[in-house]
């Protein structure tokens, strides 16, 4: 590499403005294009020469030590005992410097050496969504509940105003990706791309950033964040709470809160979509009798009435006391399902009346019974 003067290279006084530097290196970018200049070697050159003098005097620590040390800052023997220049090491393609001067700008023959231009101008960046899992019950699920949530997540600071600078300093490209918003890194045979750490994408970083949140422009906070959880909701619904992610940087636009929810399993129901099921125990009394049965709702207890001879299994319907639906249309049913139960514990004069209560009635009022041994005389074919 030849050891010109980078401002003489530039063209420009050693007190030029970035602008001015920026201004003469597109000029001469341009000039000395190789797709301007197709198989011109001394072209190629001068290209390459002037990309490495706008890579230093484009960053301003860069251009400062440059200042002081001359080619010196950058070069192995300068870099280690000149005190902290190690990270300036090697130079970038001067063709990524190129695009990256000329963002997407540019048409015709140039274009494939220009990648979009994804970022906007100020380095703003839109926050991330962030993802919340809550656990809500069957109940809160049928009635709506409203929830508070207490969440990490980035926010504005109130510091800079989420301008992530000190002063009025306004910003400057990475030094680290040259601006690109990207780092390329020699993985094997390939080359990885990977976001920039220092910049994270924004391709830019405030000259003077702000000591709350080192030129982000926001800070991570806890925050309460309220959300309502309308009725009918089911497992599995996924709410949006609109611009509660992460914030943006540098004042970018919040990403949203997206909040998951699990609804627990009920101890006494189950759902189906609308509908509610649940078991409830049957005396074999009031079942043979009939009479009344309390069950239980979602809004408290009901009563149902139980024939005379109801069987075990049978289901009754509650209409309407089951889920609403998240649409507000017709509520869903309660399906219960009648357990008889047999008593265990039976004392002896007990166990004696249902002795007489057995001879009693004989195998004559046993529907169930009958209907089945019908069945068996035909399996067993006699
Ligand atoms: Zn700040
Ligand atoms: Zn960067």
């Amino acid at each position: 590499m030849s050891d010109r003067d980078y401002y003489e290279v530039l063209g420009v006084s050693k007190n030029a403005s970035a602008a001015e530097i920026k201004k003469a290196y597109r000029k001469l970018a341009v000039k000395f294009h190789p797709d301007k200049n197709p198989g011109d070697d001394a072209a190629e050159e001068k290209f390459k020469e002037l990309g490495h003098a706008y890579e230093v005097l484009s960053d301003p620590d860069k251009r400062a030590a440059y200042d002081r040390y001359g080619h010196q800052a950058f070069s192995g023997a300068g870099a280690g005992g000149g005190g902290g220049f190690g990270g300036f090491g090697g130079f970038h393609d001067p063709m990524d410097l190129f695009s990256q001067v000329f963002g997407g700008a540019f048409g015709g023959g140039f274009e494939e050496f220009f990648g979009g231009g994804r970022r906007s101008a100020s380095g703003k960046q839109r926050g991330s969504d962030l993802r919340y899992d809550l656990e809500i019950s069957l109940e809160d699920a049928a009635r709506g509940v409203e929830k508070e949530l207490e969440i990490e997540h980035q926010t504005a600071c109130s510091k800079c105003s989420a301008t992530g600078s000190k002063g009025g300093g306004g910003s400057r490209p990475c030094s680290t990706c040259g601006g690109r918003g990207v780092v390329a890194r020699q993985a094997g045979i390939f080359i990885q791309q990977t976001t920039c750490p220092d910049c994270r994408g924004a391709g830019e970083t405030v000259a003077d950033p702000c000591s709350e949140c080192h030129g982000e422009g926001r800070v991570e906070k806890p925050s309460r964040i309220k959300i309502r959880i309308p009725a009918g909701v089911e497992d599995g619904t996924r709410l949006r709470s609109s611009g509660n992610g992460d914030a943006g940087v540098r004042g970018g636009t919040s990403g949203d809160l997206y909040v998951f929810l699990h609804v627990r399993s009920h101890d006494v129901f189950e759902r189906d979509g609308s509908d509610l099921f649940c078991r409830v125990p049957l005396p074999f009394s009031t079942a043979a009798l009939g009479g009344e049965l309390e069950v239980p709702t979602l809004d408290g207890k009901a009563s149902i009435k139980i024939p005379a001879g109801t069987q075990g299994g049978t289901l009754f319907r509650l209409r309407e006391r089951g889920m609403p639906t998240l649409q507000g249309s017709r509520k869903g049913d309660l399906h219960v399902e009648v357990q008889v139960e047999v008593p265990t514990r039976l004392n002896s004069d007990q166990q004696d009346k249902l002795r007489e209560f057995s001879e009693s009635i004989g195998d004559h009022n046993s529907p169930m019974q009958e209907s089945f041994f019908e069945k068996a005389k035909r399996f067993f074919g006699s």
